[in-house]
């Protein structure tokens, strides 16, 4: 095996008996799990889900808000964050847009599902409609700015699945404009750095 297939590892005691937590075969399973060497407890380690909107105003543009904090602090994305235990995934996409942009939306379509394995997690993007509220500011966004398709800023995205839902958006809305090519697209190191702290590289 190598290191980097080794997930989390900031998991080290167990949840049911406070034992120690060691990655390794354990029967029954077809790959290597955590499991707690006193009672043999397995920790499942899945990815988190990430729901986002692209809210979309009257003109056709998309409302994304510049980041005022870590990961991808100064840099643009789409309103979003992790889903919560006793919510919905509708419901965690209008909270978390209002949140990050003071915008209440109507969901639409799911414009794609967005695996980001290295982050350990899984981002859903809908599409929206804004029917209320104000565009601001908030404790999470520096500044909520509207871009048409044409004015995505690509090279100042925070995150790469962010990145792709845009692409698909773009993609959706105006086929006749050009793509940039994803490989070209400058990814900051900061991206790295701030969704990878478990991982040893
Ligand atoms: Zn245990």
């Amino acid at each position: 095996m190598i290191e980097s297939e080794q997930p989390t590892q900031s998991l080290r005691f167990c949840s049911r008996c406070g034992g120690r937590l060691v990655f390794g075969p354990v029967e029954g399973e077809d790959r290597s799990r955590l499991a707690c060497e006193s009672c043999g407890f397995v920790c499942y380690v899945n990815p988190r889900l990430v729901v986002t909107t692209l809210p979309v105003n009257e003109r056709g543009e998309v409302m994304l808000i510049k980041r005022g904090i870590a990961p991808g602090y100064g840099r643009w994305a789409q309103p979003g964050g992790f889903l919560e235990i006793d919510e919905t995934v509708g419901e965690a996409a209008t909270r978390e847009t209002l949140e990050e942009t003071g915008l209440e939306v109507e969901l639409g379509e799911i414009l794609g599902l967005y695996s980001r394995v290295v982050a350990e997690v899984v981002t859903v993007a809908f599409e929206a409609r804004i029917v209320g509220g104000e565009a601001t500011a908030t404790r999470e966004s520096l500044e909520t700015r509207a871009f048409a398709p044409g004015d995505i800023p690509w090279n100042e995205i925070a995150f790469e699945t962010s990145v792709r839902a845009l692409l698909d958006w773009v993609a959706r809305v105006r086929p006749d404009l050009p793509l940039p090519d994803p490989a070209t697209i400058y990814r900051p190191p900061i991206d790295r750095a701030a969704t990878e702290p478990r991982l040893a590289k």
